[in-house]
């Protein structure tokens, strides 16, 4: 059978994290969705929307595909629209790193960035992709937050691969929400093979997540500087997500894993998969204290550190955030 660039998306390895796993004394995995071909694992949604807005003729030869992002689903939908012919255009807020915008300018993608503003006001990045998507001929929105075409992604996808790579011995899952749909469509999915698979959130400072799951009410604290992550309402793909549980990581814990990572396995990755792993030794931990024998859980690694050489890897950006620095970094 003849592969072609699109089938680069998924099938990520699956990997045995070592230092998490002695922390947690069982086994942690990591999903490596850095490796798929837009490094991130927003590349899954891009290529399930823009699929869904075609079999739904929406989306035409020649046409657009317009979306508002913290970055990553734009390196996708570029990824994709220029295997299949279309245009993309990209609208971002200007306080996302500097590697994402360069790498859509790069794709070739063309990028609006706007002030980051809260959802509530008509000039938030996703209102703005909206407008743009409505006032250009030919063109979709792609609507990754409430477009459940992305949590089918993960249903379909990254839920089936765990449980594949796992031997179907999987008793935890965790990651942090962005538009949702990993969290969402990898619990739905692996409770369609397990429904006692424990599915928990792992929500940053400064989300509203966490209050909603534990106690009905959407409130945040605090804030975080990852990017992509971090949501402050219940979006169409977070609808009906099968969450048992829930855990709140502060950035300090999520970088505190990220050096680790780095430093012990040569894994060089952004800050919600350093928030996710701490997500997972807890889950792990939580799981051991109720009673599960060695319980195996998994959680996602969602984009390379590379992406963020001018920020979490750069000693004068965190000194100004008030974020420890890693000592390799201020090597001279
Ligand atoms: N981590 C990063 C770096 C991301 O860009 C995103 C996507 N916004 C996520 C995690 C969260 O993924 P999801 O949108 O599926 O909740």
């Amino acid at each position: 059978m003849t592969t072609t660039t699109l089938d680069l998306i998924g099938n990520t390895p699956l990997v045995l994290l070592q230092g998490p796993s002695a922390e947690a004394g069982c086994e942690i995995y990591g999903k490596c969705e850095f490796t798929n071909p837009g490094a991130s694992v927003k590349d899954r949604a891009a290529l399930y929307i823009i699929r869904d807005a075609e079999a739904r003729g929406e989306l035409k030869p020649g046409g657009c595909v317009v979306e508002g992002t913290a970055g990553n689903t734009g390196i996708g939908l570029a990824l994709v629209a220029n295997a299949l012919g279309y245009r993309t255009i990209i609208v971002m807020p200007d306080n996302q790193s500097q590697e994402k915008m360069a790498t859509l300018r790069a794709l070739g993608a063309e990028l609006v960035t706007v002030p980051p503003t809260k959802y509530s006001d008509k000039n938030h990045f996703v209102h703005v992709s909206r407008r743009l998507a409505e006032e250009t001929a030919g063109a979709i929105w792609a609507n990754q937050f409430d477009n459940t075409a992305n949590r089918k992604a993960h249903i379909e996808g990254t839920a089936k691969e765990i449980w594949e790579q796992l031997d179907g011995r999987v008793d935890g899952f965790t990651c942090a929400a962005g538009t949702g749909g990993t969290i969402a469509g990898v619990g739905m999915g692996l409770k369609e093979f397990d429904e006692k698979i424990r599915i928990a959130l792992t929500d940053p400072h400064g989300a509203a997540l966490y209050d909603y799951y534990a106690h009905g009410e959407l409130k945040s604290e605090g804030s975080s500087v990852a990017e992509g992550i971090g949501q402050g309402r219940i979006t169409a793909n977070l609808e009906g997500a099968p969450i048992d549980t829930q855990f709140r990581i502060s950035d300090e814990e999520g970088l505190a894993w990220v050096a680790r990572l780095l430093q012990e396995e040569g894994l060089c990755l952004g800050l919600s998969s350093g928030i996710n792993v701490a997500g997972a030794v807890a889950l792990a931990k939580q799981l051991k204290a109720d009673g599960v024998e060695n319980p195996r859980v998994a959680t996602i690694l969602c984009d390379t550190g590379f992406r963020y050489l001018s920020t979490l890897y750069n000693a004068a950006w965190l000194r100004e955030k008030g974020l420890p620095v890693f000592d390799w970094l201020e090597r001279d």
